[in-house]
């Protein structure tokens, strides 16, 4: 979708800290992160919120859901938050569907 952030970030023409990825998802780091962990973990289409994935497209939503807890599991020690902020009175700032992973727990090096 023509100016969207984050379909401009799975397409490589912006640049970003990719920490994983699937067929159907991609996970960067958040360019301003609250918490020692914190990465987005979004599908590659275009769907304005995490609704919109699961009515629209399923299994799209498994397939994020399953690479977040994957990098959750890598990047953490097991104690993580993944929220999805949902409409503008929520805190969605990005009408990209995007789960937050946060932690103040990194994994241990
Ligand atoms: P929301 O507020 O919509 O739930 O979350 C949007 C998130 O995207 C924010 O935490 C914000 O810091 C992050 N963000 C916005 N623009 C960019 C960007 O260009 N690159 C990256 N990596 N994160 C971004
Ligand atoms: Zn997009």
């Amino acid at each position: 979708m023509i100016d969207c952030i984050f379909c401009k970030i799975v397409a490589g023409t912006i640049p970003a800290t990719i920490v994983g990825e699937s067929a159907r998802s991609i996970a960067f780091r958040d360019v301003a992160p609250r918490q020692a962990v914190h990465i987005l973990v979004i599908p590659r289409e275009h769907h304005s919120n995490i609704a919109e994935l699961s009515a629209n497209d399923p299994e799209a939503l498994v397939d994020l859901m399953q690479l977040g807890s994957r990098i959750a599991s890598d990047q953490t020690t097991g104690h993580f938050r993944f929220t999805f902020n949902t409409g503008e009175l929520a805190g969605q700032t990005v009408f990209h569907a995007h789960g937050h992973i946060t932690s103040t727990q990194p994994a241990k090096a």
